[in-house]
């Protein structure tokens, strides 16, 4: 008998994902729904997602919706989520991956930038799983999986080795400070709230990514060399390099799987 292979199926999921109308995103809601799944595009103000929405319903015959929602605002996340969950759900799962950076010199960096990163990067994430959450304990049958955008940035500064500090003389650009210290903060919110909800089965993961070719990396052509020197593999990710763990630690094949933190880094 020929080999069926390693299915996921989703043919019966409903996933969220935030920022998935492009970027890494996109390439998330796109391997949902090649696994069958339905896939609500959470976005802030791109005026295409919704094109973005009906073009991935066309390529993968699965029901697919954008809605415009700002994470950072709570009561709209928390009714947002409610409509999914009306229109398209169940909602079964929740890639939390929107996230925002400003890349300047830490000495000119301002609270209403750090305001504005925090209110996105780790509040979003606590608002769109919050939300997720509650749906889920509300319901009869509770279950559900998140997964986190995280960074390597969480806890690597230096692609060489955290042994081998690096300096910013060594370093063709600003380490984005705010920016990385969101994501430490993401992934530390990812092991509380795993703990948390895992008498509720729902399980939280983080993939923590490298440098991934999207809008949110502009870099001048030195730094795109560096970074390309100190990366093993050589290179950027694809995007869709990003797909396949976030697919996995959001299906059954994961359900042993919570709080943890996955490297995709080449
Ligand atoms: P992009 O800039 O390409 O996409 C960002 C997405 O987030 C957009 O869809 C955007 O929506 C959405 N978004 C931003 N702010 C909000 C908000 N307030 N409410 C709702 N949606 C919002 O970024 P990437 O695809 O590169 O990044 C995705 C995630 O991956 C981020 O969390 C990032 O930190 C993380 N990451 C990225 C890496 C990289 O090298 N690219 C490396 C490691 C992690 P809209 O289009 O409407 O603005």
């Amino acid at each position: 008998m020929a080999s069926q292979g390693f299915i996921i199926d989703f043919s019966h999921a409903c996933i969220v994902v935030t920022g998935g109308n492009r970027g890494i995103g996109l390439e998330i809601s796109k391997a949902i729904a090649k696994a069958g799944g339905k896939v609500a595009i959470v976005y802030n103000s791109s005026p295409d997602a919704s094109e973005v929405a009906d073009k991935i319903e066309r390529e993968f015959r699965v029901k697919a919706k954008a809605y415009k929602c700002d994470v950072a605002d709570s009561d709209l996340v928390s009714q947002t989520f409610l409509k999914i969950d009306k229109e398209l759900g169940p909602i079964t799962g929740l890639v939390a991956n929107a996230g925002i950076t400003i890349q300047k010199p830490a000495m000119e960096m301002t609270t209403q930038d750090f305001n504005n990163i925090f209110n996105v990067n780790v509040l979003g994430v606590f608002n769109t799983a919050r939300a997720a959450a509650k749906l889920w304990t509300d319901r009869k049958y509770k279950e559900g999986s998140i997964v986190i955008n995280s960074s390597m940035s969480a806890r690597i500064y230096n692609r060489k080795g955290a042994h081998e500090p690096i300096t910013q003389a060594r370093y063709p650009f600003n380490f984005p400070v705010f920016y990385n210290a969101s994501k430490a903060a993401v992934s530390n919110l990812c092991k509380g709230l795993a703990a948390e909800w895992a008498p509720h089965n729902i399980r939280v993961n983080a993939i923590a990514p490298g440098y991934v070719d999207t809008g949110i990396v502009e870099v001048p052509e030195n730094v795109r060399q560096y970074i390309n020197d100190n990366v093993p593999v050589g290179r950027f990710a694809k995007p869709a390099e990003i797909t396949g763990q976030t697919v996995l630690l959001l299906s059954n094949y994961a359900s042993y799987m919570t709080g943890g933190e996955y490297l995709i880094d080449g």
